[in-house]
């Protein structure tokens, strides 16, 4: 249904447009731990974790808690090692973030003396730091004007200025930069940038949002907000199998440390070439998706002796109540929950 167009654009209306999200939103907006506190390093915790992850998961499994009490500051995080770092941040994925956010700490320490910089330039030259997190330390953390683009506030300003350009495309991204600083409330950054942001999670949600209750609905220039935003035609999705050993010996399991990746430091079920494993009854089968790929893994059952289970220069055999205590992909992880060395074949 198309709902009609505002007469009045925010930009020719900036000052109105920005009393009335504020005003909103200091009634409204959400109470999140990340909005207690000005403290620039669980500013970035927090932007870090919510990157690629919903909300409700960082919340709801206490995962952003539970790391700032593992490490209350920078200087905690700078000495974190792989392992320790890696175990807070198992159940987020993405783990290159966890790393990144370790060097940004150590580049502060090492830099900034352990005080975040609150220049745009000395935020953005630190490892980690984009754009969009530059403008929330920023504004989350200094009150200070900046304006920041993620896919919530992308979708509202397509919106709002009826934009039908690629959202992810060079030109659309550099406009809605443009559009951002030009809207941005200056004397109060942090609830404004806020307000956009929980605008998008709320009633400016993607495919049809909720107009008749949106407190800027006066100033929308769409008259069809479903089909925005535009975005460029996706990367398609790649089905793949792999193909991992369960192999136990007097209460140990063979696993596989990872090399340089995505995974790097993590354990998991061998990996093992399909051809090897023809032999060997199937115990178990999940899917599960890592970034453009659709993976369906099988897991054999394999005894220790068969040449499947030789330990190859990163597979170590670990005490099976060892486990819980080793980094593991989410997939792996639910794979061992759900077996047992009593499990039955499958196939
Ligand atoms: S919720 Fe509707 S009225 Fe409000 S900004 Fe989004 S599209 Fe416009």
């Amino acid at each position: 249904m198309l709902k009609p167009s505002a007469t009045r654009s925010p930009l020719d209306a900036s000052a109105e447009f920005r009393a009335a999200i504020r005003t909103w939103f200091e009634k409204e907006g959400r109470d999140y731990p990340w909005r207690r506190t000005r403290e620039p390093y669980a500013v970035l915790v927090s932007e870090v974790m919510l990157q690629q992850t919903q909300i409700a998961t960082v919340l709801g499994r206490g995962f952003y808690t539970r790391f700032l009490e593992r490490f209350p500051e920078v200087t905690s995080l700078a000495a974190a090692d792989d392992d320790s770092l890696l175990k807070a941040w198992e159940g987020l994925g993405y783990y290159r973030r966890a790393r990144m956010l370790r060097e940004t700490a150590r580049a502060v320490i090492a830099r900034h003396d352990g005080r975040f910089p609150t220049e745009p330039d000395a935020l953005l030259a630190l490892p980690g730091i984009g754009p969009y997190t530059a403008g929330a330390l920023l504004s989350f953390a200094f009150e200070i004007p900046a304006p920041l683009v993620d896919g919530n506030v992308a979708r509202v300003l397509s919106r709002l200025l009826d934009h039908s350009a690629p959202i992810d495309a060079g030109p659309t991204l550099k406009w809605l930069w443009d559009i951002a600083g030009q809207l941005l409330d200056p004397d109060h950054p942090r609830a404004y940038n806020s307000a956009l942001m929980e605008l998008g999670q709320t009633h400016c949600r993607p495919g049809v949002p909720d107009c008749l209750a949106c407190p800027v609905a006066h100033f929308c220039q769409t008259r069809d907000p479903a089909r925005l935003p535009v975005k460029a035609k996706r990367a398609t999705i790649e089905a793949i199998d792999e193909h991992v050993i369960h192999s136990l010996h007097e209460g140990q399991i063979l696993l596989s440390r990872q090399g340089k990746g995505r995974r790097e430091g993590m354990w998991r079920l061998p990996v093992r070439d399909p051809a090897l494993l023809a032999d060997l009854p199937l115990l178990h089968r999940r899917k599960y998706g890592i970034t453009r790929y659709r993976v369906t893994l099988h897991v054999h059952s394999c005894p220790p002796d068969h040449p499947a289970a030789q330990a190859g220069p990163d597979d170590a055999w670990v005490d099976l109540d060892e486990i819980a205590t080793r980094v593991m992909p989410p997939a792996d992880r639910a794979a061992l929950a759900a077996l047992d060395p009593d499990a039955e074949e499958i196939a």
